[in-house]
């Protein structure tokens, strides 16, 4: 399944709950290019400026990094993706990649908030660099001032990306070039659409209703 929606509604969040839950992969392309940059390879060094400006790293390399991605075994018994597809020619070459392997996308769940609530969001969101887990200054701090909750000696970080520049251009590039794949997967009946404000429970809830109505349907 897809999760779609703008930059800090919690698809990371939410996927990777789900993905825990339900024994999916958890496919984040976002994670797999940070990684990249961390450890400096060429595709790290290729996706670095796009992504520090804001911008989407290109189709080519981002459907090549997916199709890799999902010939592993641990997808088999299924998984999520979060921020993949983002662009129409993405999630045509997602639909066709699974074809060739007999499989199809049970759901695409879009997640949707205000871009002003988002925006707050995101000014306040940080990351445990060592287990990834978020955090949110204002609604989700950590027990102590800073740190990990898991990892007491780990400082929280802010994305390179989360800065008050770069997510205006985020939002400027999901406008214009990820949320015509809403109408996209509406058109072939698959989208199913989730309120992403409230708690993380119940953003959650919602979630699964949602699979639940995508399984009846199918
Ligand atoms: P995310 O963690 O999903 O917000 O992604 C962080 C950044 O990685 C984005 O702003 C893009 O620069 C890049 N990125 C992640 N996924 C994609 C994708 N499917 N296509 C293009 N760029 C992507």
């Amino acid at each position: 399944m897809v999760l779609l929606g703008p930059p800090g509604v919690g698809k990371g969040t939410q996927g990777r709950r789900l993905a825990e839950e339900q024994r999916w992969a958890l496919i984040s392309t976002g994670e797999m290019l940070r990684e990249a940059v961390r450890r400096q390879t060429p595709l790290g060094l290729e996706a670095r400026r796009q992504m520090d400006a804001g911008l989407l790293v290109g189709d080519e390399v981002m459907i090549g990094l997916v199709r890799e991605r999902i010939a592993e075994p641990d997808t088999r018994p299924g998984f999520v993706l979060d921020g993949f597809p983002r662009t129409v020619p993405q999630a045509d070459a997602l639909d066709r990649m699974l074809k060739e392997d007999g499989r199809a996308l049970d759901a695409v769940l879009s997640l949707a908030a205000s871009e002003e609530e988002l925006v707050r969001r995101l000014s306040a969101r940080r990351e445990c660099p060592v287990c990834k887990r978020a955090y949110n200054l204002e609604s989700a701090p950590p027990r102590s001032d800073g740190r990990c909750d898991d990892h007491p000696g780990t400082e929280l970080t802010q994305r390179a990306d989360d800065r008050p520049e770069t997510v205006r251009m985020r939002f400027a590039v999901y406008r214009e070039q990820t949320a015509p794949l809403i109408d996209y997967y509406r058109r072939s009946s698959r989208l199913r659409e989730v309120q992403g404000l409230g708690t993380k429970d119940e953003v959650y809830r919602a979630l699964l209703d949602a699979l639940g109505r995508a399984a009846g349907a199918r």
